[in-house]
């Protein structure tokens, strides 16, 4: 018997057999042919049960662990790892938080206790990332519109699912915040899609010539991005 749930999607055509696939977010996923008998199907499931395992194994391992917040945690800061510290004070106090060498460190009010100092943490870790975050990638937006004598209108670090940035048509551009976890050399190339769509509003092959001469990698990037991505959650 599999050891793992899976969800059953019935296709109106007649031809198409049974398929079998493997969602981060939906998890097991089988279609198959409105005609075909459950029996059928949960056979079809048990003998690729032992791919699907080692399949649902690889994919928990990209999966960022659920944060704690506690002392001794690791935190991504673009692409590195930062010790979580901890400082009490015993005056109450706003939390703060700071990067320096390699830790992350967190000082707040000893007052704070259960799921309040969590928050006050994860609050003041947020509050870095975004103010730091926002400086590096309009700093990085800047270099490149310069290279390309192009303008944009205005920068946004949002909390957005699906896509890494945007860039509309009054050229204000968009980055997901999950960017700020990302190594530099991939947030550069995600930087560099954008601005070079305020030129090229397409993916056609001129653009992707365009994004070729700021970054040659730019295809190893977009991979990291695609294999890495629930391993960022911000
Ligand atoms: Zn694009």
């Amino acid at each position: 018997m599999p050891q793992f749930e899976y969800q059953l999607l019935r296709t109106s055509k007649i031809s198409s057999g049974l398929r079998l696939s493997i969602h981060p977010e939906k998890g097991v996923i089988v279609r198959a042919p409105f005609w075909v008998p459950e029996t059928l199907v949960r056979k079809f499931v048990e003998a690729k049960s032992a791919w699907v395992e080692k399949h649902l194994k690889k994919l928990q391992a990209r999966i960022a662990p659920a944060k704690q917040y506690l002392a001794g945690e690791k935190h991504l800061y673009f692409g590195q790892e930062y010790l979580l510290t901890i400082t009490e004070a015993s005056a109450p106090q706003r939390t703060t938080a700071q990067i320096s060498a390699d830790q992350l460190q967190v000082t707040l009010f000893d007052g704070h206790t259960g799921a309040q100092r969590i928050n006050e943490i994860q609050d003041a870790i947020l509050r870095l990332y975004l103010e730091t975050g926002i400086a590096v990638i309009t700093e990085k937006v800047n270099h490149f519109t310069t290279q390309l004598g192009v303008e944009y209108s205005r920068i946004d670090i949002k909390k957005v699912s699906s896509i890494w940035g945007s860039c509309s048509p009054s050229n204000r551009l968009c980055f997901n915040r999950k960017l700020i976890m990302a190594p530099p050399e991939v947030v550069e190339y995600v930087v560099i899609h954008e601005v070079c769509h305020l030129v090229q509003r397409n993916h056609s092959s001129r653009f992707w010539a365009l994004v070729a001469r700021f970054d040659p990698e730019f295809r190893e990037h977009r991979r990291w991005l695609h294999r890495h991505h629930l391993l960022l959650s911000l």
